[in-house]
């Protein structure tokens, strides 16, 4: 079995790991400092604020908003659910806009029309590992002085026009589950310039207290501890080595899927650096199979693959019927994505052997 994605710790996560243990401090402490510290430049930030998931991450974000009953954020119904459960459990109302079908992003031009005098913040989602197209979103949220929250979970250490994502608006929130590109079993970080949100998320993430039993606001536990931190740490110094081998992967991948017929390839847009947290292709109507069958008959040659999403979330009843969530407008193109998507390995741990086999079991099926 080829598995769709695969986690690799090795001698330095341990050596870090058991000297947390014998130090006795778990709790957030130095190594979570050291890992916020380490996180900073991959967004191109001042500030990196650890958290125990990319789901409490938004949320923090979310809070310092300040948003009032009634304020909106515009995002993408084609994204993992934790976005949108994020900004419902800040209070924020959700009004969803239709995606590309390049870039799976938000469509910067549908914007103007969904922004209002209640809108709070654009939320573009990196997906995939690539990034939104930055540039005509964040002149569309400045022209309407609306804040950008940047949903780089799937994306550690892309970038666009050389800027990192995470770092190019307000606050960037980033995951490490353990599926994504740099992991720590569960965790998050939330990035931003600003040293004031800086300091309010700090003070959110562990009860809103200032100094010892000093509250100055309700909040969270939403701290990461010291295990984590140390598991992370040692990833992080090994990213660039990693998002490279995802990088061959996904262009060998690409040179040898080329030309079958409704098999689209991710597209590779200029000016953006893709980390390929998946290798997801498009089967359109003219393949021999369709999406499903396809997903099938690979598990069935022992490829895993995943689909990412199979829904748009507008089309779940529990976001269809929430009364925060506005879905008044079809999404056709994210409706056709969640029919078409399917992702293939690209992990770093592929071996060319890996590489060649998929190749030849989708030729084998499609060409
Ligand atoms: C993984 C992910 C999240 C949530 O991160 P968790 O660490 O699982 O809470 C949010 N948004 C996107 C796009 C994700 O892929």
């Amino acid at each position: 079995m080829i598995p769709i994605s695969k986690v690799e710790l090795g001698a330095a996560e341990e050596e870090l790991v058991l000297q947390v243990l014998r130090s006795g401090q778990l709790a957030q402490g130095f190594m979570v400092e050291r890992f916020e510290r380490s996180f900073a430049p991959f967004a191109g930030t001042e500030h990196a604020v650890a958290a125990s998931s990319g789901t409490t991450a938004l949320v923090l974000a979310f809070r310092v908003l300040d948003l009032q009953p009634g304020d909106e954020i515009v995002t993408s119904p084609f994204t993992f659910a934790a976005t949108v459960n994020a900004a419902l459990e800040a209070g924020a109302t959700v009004r969803f806009v239709d995606i590309r079908s390049d870039d799976f992003g938000l469509d910067a031009s549908l914007l103007d029309a969904a922004v209002n005098e209640r809108t709070r913040a654009i939320v573009p989602v990196h997906l995939y590992g690539q990034a939104a197209n930055m540039p005509a979103i964040m002149a569309i949220a400045e022209s309407n002085g609306i804040a950008v929250v940047e949903d780089a979970c799937q994306a550690h250490g892309a970038s666009i026009d050389g800027s990192s994502v995470g770092g190019i608006g307000l606050m960037g929130c980033f995951s490490f589950y353990a599926t994504k590109n740099v992991t720590t079993g569960e965790g998050g970080m939330v990035t931003t310039n600003d040293g004031c949100l800086a300091d309010r998320l700090r003070l959110l993430r562990a009860q809103g207290m200032r100094r010892r039993y000093e509250f100055e606001e309700p909040g969270y536990n939403y701290r990461l501890t010291e295990l984590q931190a140390a598991i992370g740490i040692p990833q992080l110094e090994r990213l660039h080595e990693r998002t490279e081998r995802r990088r061959r992967n996904a262009t060998r991948l690409t040179n040898g899927l080329a030309g079958i017929p409704g098999l689209v390839t991710p597209v590779a847009l200029l000016g953006r650096d893709h980390v390929y947290h998946q290798y997801t292709v498009r089967v359109t109507a003219e393949s021999r199979m369709n999406r499903d069958e396809l997903v099938s008959a690979l598990e069935d040659h022992g490829i895993g693959c995943g689909v990412y999403y199979p829904r748009s979330l507008a089309h779940y009843d529990c976001y269809r019927q929430h009364p925060r969530v506005l879905t008044d407008e079809r999404m056709p193109i994210a409706e056709s994505m969640a029919r078409e998507v399917m992702s293939l390995p690209v992990h770093p741990w592929l071996t060319s052997d890996d590489v060649d086999e998929v190749l030849a079991v989708i030729q084998k099926l499609l060409g």
